[in-house]
């Protein structure tokens, strides 16, 4: 009954209450307080390395070097703030991004000495929060300017303050996530086979970033239709899909139950395949911009690519509370397990008119955080 269906247009109205204007001072207040913010944190992770950096990401940047762009971080706050003050508009938000701009100069600012760190395992992921705004804002906040699929959806879109919550506790988490990961992983040391992790090795480096995509993409591709089609599953899930306006941000909404719980599924394939370092950390990095990137508002057409790649049109028909598109389209990397169980979902032409829930959940955090609960309480 699929092709019976009418498909229509998204009817995105301009926000205008919500919109940045050049001139307002709402840019310059907002950048101020973001850089303010992000440079405390910065100050706060130099202070207490140990309780708030993780020693997987530490080993990946020089903490000295880094300090140069905090210094330029500092200055930029101090910078829109004062401008937003000059533009006689969003001046609070500009006096808070220099008052947190000032509380990091005094805390000793860019010039802490930086040494060697006690190594914890559990720590806050503040160094990690920090670097993932900042990239991904630049990134992909430019590709949504660039190149809108919804050109009236504003960056402040309804709930933005909602899932920059999540994205603060996904990334803070991160140190806990791995830990939980790698302990679920190490139950599977009985599947350990020596000879296979042997053979991928012997690959070149591409076709095994390839064999993980695919094995990973199986593990989520079930992980996700099990989330979808058990019923006691459903309502933790139905936190992700309870966003209304996909953008960058949003992806970033998802229970912590679930969080936790696809971290430690696809950390069981990376483990057993054994790669080399360099072959995961490709697919950590492509993994990672790939699931911003589905939700981003994004109109690239991507051309044969969609063919292969889950794109941002395929996941935000997977948003849809569209009847057609309901339950389809689990896969997160390619399109392959959806075409090869029967759950692939992509009129090319065609993108949702309408995302969400078909009911609808609490909009708060501690309400969706119980939601699995209170969903299971009202049900008996
Ligand atoms: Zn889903
Ligand atoms: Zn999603």
């Amino acid at each position: 009954m699929k092709h019976d269906y009418s498909y229509r247009e998204r009817q995105q109205e301009l926000d205008a209450a919500r919109q940045f204007r050049l001139g307002d001072g709402k840019i310059s207040g907002y950048c101020s307080v973001a850089l303010g913010t992000l440079s405390l944190l910065a100050v706060l992770a130099y202070l207490y390395p140990a309780y708030l950096t993780t020693i997987e990401l530490r080993q990946a940047y020089d903490a000295a070097f880094l300090q140069q762009f905090l210094k330029y971080g500092m200055y930029f706050s101090l910078f829109f703030g004062i401008l937003s003050f000059v533009l006689n508009g969003y001046k609070r938000l500009g006096a808070a991004g220099i008052v947190l701009t000032l509380i990091a100069f005094a805390l000793g600012g860019y010039t802490l000495p930086v040494g060697p760190v006690e190594p914890r395992r559990l720590s806050l992921g503040v160094d990690w929060l920090i670097l993932a705004f900042l990239g991904s804002t630049i990134i992909f906040i430019t590709l949504e300017k660039l190149f809108p699929k919804y050109r009236n959806q504003v960056v402040l879109r309804p709930e933005w303050g909602l899932d920059l919550l999540y994205f603060c506790f996904n990334h803070l988490a991160i140190s806990a996530i791995l830990i939980y990961g790698n302990y679920h992983a190490s139950h599977f040391d009985w599947a350990l086979s020596e000879s296979v992790q042997q053979a991928i090795r012997s690959v070149p480096l591409l076709l095994q970033v390839m064999v993980i995509i695919l094995c990973a993409d199986f593990v989520l591709y079930w992980e996700h239709r099990l989330y979808h089609e058990v019923q006691l599953l459903w309502p933790i899930h139905a936190v992700h899909h309870s966003i209304e306006h996909l953008d960058w941000l949003a992806g970033s909404r998802g229970h912590f139950i679930q969080v936790f719980s696809e971290r430690a599924m696809v950390m069981v394939p990376l483990y057993l395949l054994g790669a080399d370092q360099a072959a995961l950390d490709i697919y950590v990095a492509f993994a990672a911009l790939q699931a911003i990137l589905i939700h981003c508002n994004l109109g690239i057409s991507f051309g044969p690519l969609k063919c292969i790649l889950v794109t941002p049109q395929f996941h935000h028909w997977h948003h849809s509370s569209e009847k057609p598109a309901i339950d389809t389209n689990y896969s997160a990397h390619t399109v392959l397990f959806d075409r090869l169980f029967g759950t692939y979902h992509m009129p090319v032409k065609h993108w949702p008119a309408d995302y969400g829930t078909t009911v609808r959940l609490p909009r708060s955090y501690i309400g969706q955080l119980l939601y699995p609960l209170t969903r299971h309480l009202r049900k008996k």
